[in-house]
């Protein structure tokens, strides 16, 4: 039977399908990409599914123009994937689409990237190679071609281009496109490097996940810092890999962490499919592409890789699987990590999630054994665990923000040839400019918020909406020439500690000196060959990045996370301060963290110091529990924003007035977001929350319609975020 219409998912902030008229003879498959118009334009869609009729009236409907694949760009079990996705957060399954798919595709190029390739035109069908013996090397390409046309890619090996050039001009041979097969051997080409035995501990894990690695099974990878996680992933996946099957690892940042990314190489000899922000659209591309035809046994990416199909899928990781990263701040807030775990339930895969310092859903996940806990108590090798501890700012003579005491410390370090490490979570110089005669402070207009100073850029700029302006002499209000920076940045410790350390040269990690990911990576390698004692930085060095030399980490201020309205600050803060402990220390060098706080008997520091986040998190979890908070209770978040706050209010308090809200589902709000203020809007929320997931999502499936339609709705920003992280 024909079909005559089909549904297609457009890349429009509209909920559903819309229909469209098949031209007779044209049955496309599901996943295919088609030309359909849309108003006045033209737009790539991809065909849900064809159907024999459509309730659309007859004259509404449009057809399809054009069919762009013979092969679907989704399979159906992705699609599967989105369209539980495009349930679950609520967002259009389109706009899904064009997230997940390389830009490549959703501009409606070509999926296969036929290779250049050489045949024989028809004289040189007609012609005979031997009247070409006096050029030997034109005769046997000549004569190569007589079987077919051949791949450029390889008789450019044993030709020049002078050959190809001089039989192209008598009009011998010509260039043509082929379809290369995907090369599927590599399994026979893994070439297994050196490697440690593993210990007792990780023993155990691997053989957890090698009895379970044919199906699906979230295992939660605990360890500390150094303990060897990653030697967990390399030795679980070799089975997986000599059977042909490919993984996927996600990591948080790759430009931190190119020693992973080489250890995976090095250790399997294999090419390694590396995907991040930094790529062109066509590199990506052809990452998507090797890896959907199962060329590529390991890919390794940031967030978004999460949406690369695989041929043969055998498993999923799930590095840092804390970090925040992985949660997606616009369009469709997904998170990668929760994903994941729905994906490898629908590709009957095994996923691997590891951290030193788990988030607590994971955590809560793994102790009510829905995950299978496997733990890493111990650093491998020879690295001996970091020190802790506090120092009470209360009542000390700070320079640059460090105590006598800490200066000493630091002194000592540095003279003992050692790095030390110096953390502090602003960028800049200072996160204000004040003026001593009467108090004004240089405010963004647009955010509410006081400008940071940046010498290096010889500019004020506004860290919430990126505004720079001049750095002015005067004050605004009183006119007095005596505006003063206040408070300390990642630029003004770098000046100071010149001045308090002179001969010992220091380096500044942060978004601004790390810009571009090729300058990151010199300053790493620099940083690990010497060139500096002293590194100071934001959370950047948090994440992932060895180094080896360092014996001292300072976290300058714990201080503003403890006294926090997000609840989640303090898990925020355990696993900044484990994380960038973990950092320190790592070969033979004993490492030492400390603290500078004015609250040093506060409990989260000393559970965290004293007994380890492992302790501080199961704590934190017993605290949730009580406080009904995730992950024990459900939270979606409706944010609006609009240049007049009483529309962003209204909206939002229209929502709440159709929402039924009962003992099961409590709603908060419309209350201000906690930066009230950005880019001249203003910001209100209202947060559902519910002890049961399917509460929410019921009350959802329900209301989106209709909120979809409140008058309101056009006229003001909105977004929902299922489990919102940020506030
Ligand atoms: P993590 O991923 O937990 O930070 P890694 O896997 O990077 O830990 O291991 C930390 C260091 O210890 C690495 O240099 C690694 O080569 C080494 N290592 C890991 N496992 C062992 C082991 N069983 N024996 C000796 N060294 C090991
Ligand atoms: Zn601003």
């Amino acid at each position: 039977m024909t079909l005559g219409f089909a549904e297609i998912a457009l890349p429009v902030p509209m909920r559903g399908h819309f229909d469209y008229q098949l031209p007779e003879g044209l049955q496309p498959q599901t996943g295919a990409r088609v030309l359909v118009p849309f108003g006045r334009r033209q737009m790539v869609g991809i065909v849900i599914r064809c159907k024999s009729h459509s309730n659309m009236p007859a004259d509404k409907l449009r057809a399809v123009e054009q069919l762009l694949d013979d092969e679907p760009v989704v399979s159906p079990r992705f699609l599967d994937w989105l369209n539980w996705a495009s349930q679950y957060y609520q967002h259009p399954i389109g706009d899904i689409l064009s997230t997940a798919l390389p830009v490549n595709l959703r501009k409606g190029l070509a999926q296969g990237a036929p290779q250049k390739a050489w045949q024989l035109t028809d004289s040189g069908q007609q012609y005979d190679p031997q009247d070409l013996k006096r050029a030997a090397k034109q005769q046997a390409l000549l004569m190569a071609l007589q079987s077919g046309p051949q791949l450029h890619q390889f008789l450019s090996e044993q030709y020049s281009a002078a050959i190809f050039r001089s039989l192209e001009e008598k009009g011998l041979i010509e260039t043509t496109h082929l379809a290369v097969e995907a090369d599927l051997n590599w399994p026979q080409r893994i070439n297994l490097a050196e490697h440690p035995r593993p210990n007792l501990e990780q023993s155990l894990a691997i053989s957890a996940i090698a009895h379970q690695n044919h199906s699906f099974r979230c295992f939660l990878l605990e360890g500390v810092t150094g303990s060897g996680k990653t030697e967990v992933y390399l030795q679980a996946i070799e089975p997986l890999l000599r059977q042909g099957k490919q993984v996927l690892i996600l990591v948080p940042e790759i430009g931190l962490t190119p020693q992973t990314v080489r250890r995976f190489q090095l250790r399997f000899g294999l090419d390694v499919g590396i995907l991040h922000s930094g790529l062109t659209d066509n590199e990506r591309m052809q990452v998507w592409r090797q890896a959907r035809s199962g060329e590529l046994g390991i890919i390794i990416g940031t967030r978004s890789a999460i949406f690369t199909p695989m041929k043969n899928p055998g498993m999923l990781i799930v590095d840092e699987e804390h970090d925040g990263s992985y949660k997606q701040q616009d369009g469709w807030r997904y998170h990668a990590r929760d994903m994941a775990v729905v994906r490898a339930r629908l590709e009957n895969i095994p996923l691997l999630l590891g951290s030193a310092t788990p988030s607590l859903e994971s955590l809560n996940n793994a102790l009510t054994d829905k995950y299978q806990h496997l733990l890493l108590r111990k650093r491998a090798g020879q690295a001996k665990p970091v020190q802790h501890q506090l120092l009470d700012l209360k009542g000390q003579q700070l320079e640059y923000g460090l105590a006598l005491g800490m200066r000493q410390r630091i002194q000592a370090h540095l003279q003992q040839g050692n790095q030390v490490m110096l953390f502090i979570n602003r960028r800049g110089y200072a996160p204000a400019l004040i003026c001593h005669q009467c108090g004004f402070v240089e405010e963004c207009r647009r955010c509410d918020r006081s400008y940071t100073l940046h010498r290096g850029m010889n500019k004020l700029q506004c860290h919430h909406c990126g505004d720079a302006k001049h750095i002015p002499h005067r004050c605004q209000q009183c006119g007095a020439s005596s505006m003063q920076p206040v408070g300390l940045g990642t630029e003004q410790l770098e000046q100071g500690i010149a001045s308090l350390f002179p001969g010992y040269p220091a380096a500044r990690i942060d978004s601004d000196s790390a810009r571009g990911k090729q300058k990151l990576h010199q300053l790493l390698e620099e940083i690990n060959q010497g060139n500096y004692q002293l590194l100071i930085g934001t959370q950047i060095l948090a994440k992932g990045h060895h180094f080896p030399n360092v014996s001292l980490v300072v976290i300058l201020d714990v201080d503003g996370a403890l006294f926090s309205a997000d609840y989640r600050a303090a898990e925020k803060l355990a696993q900044l301060i484990t994380q960038v402990a973990g950092r320190a220390g790592r070969a033979h060098i004993q490492g030492e963290l400390w603290l500078q706080t004015h609250h040093p008997s506060h409990p989260l520091l000393q559970d965290l110091l004293n007994n380890g986040y492992q302790h501080f998190a199961r704590l934190a979890l017993k605290e949730r529990r009580f406080a009904a908070l995730p992950p024990f209770s459900y939270q979606a978040l409706f944010r609006a924003e609009s240049n007049h706050a009483a529309q962003a209010h209204d909206f939002l308090l229209q929502v709440r007035q159709l929402l039924n809200t009962g003992p099961d589902m409590a709603a908060i709000g419309p209350i201000p977001a906690l930066m009230e203020k950005r880019q001249g809007r203003y910001r209100m929320q209202l947060l559902l929350q519910s002890n049961q997931r399917t509460g929410i999502q019921q009350q959802l499936n329900r209301l989106m319609a209709h909120i979809e339609k409140l008058p309101l709705a056009n006229k003001v920003r909105w977004s929902l975020d299922m489990d919102p992280q940020d506030f």
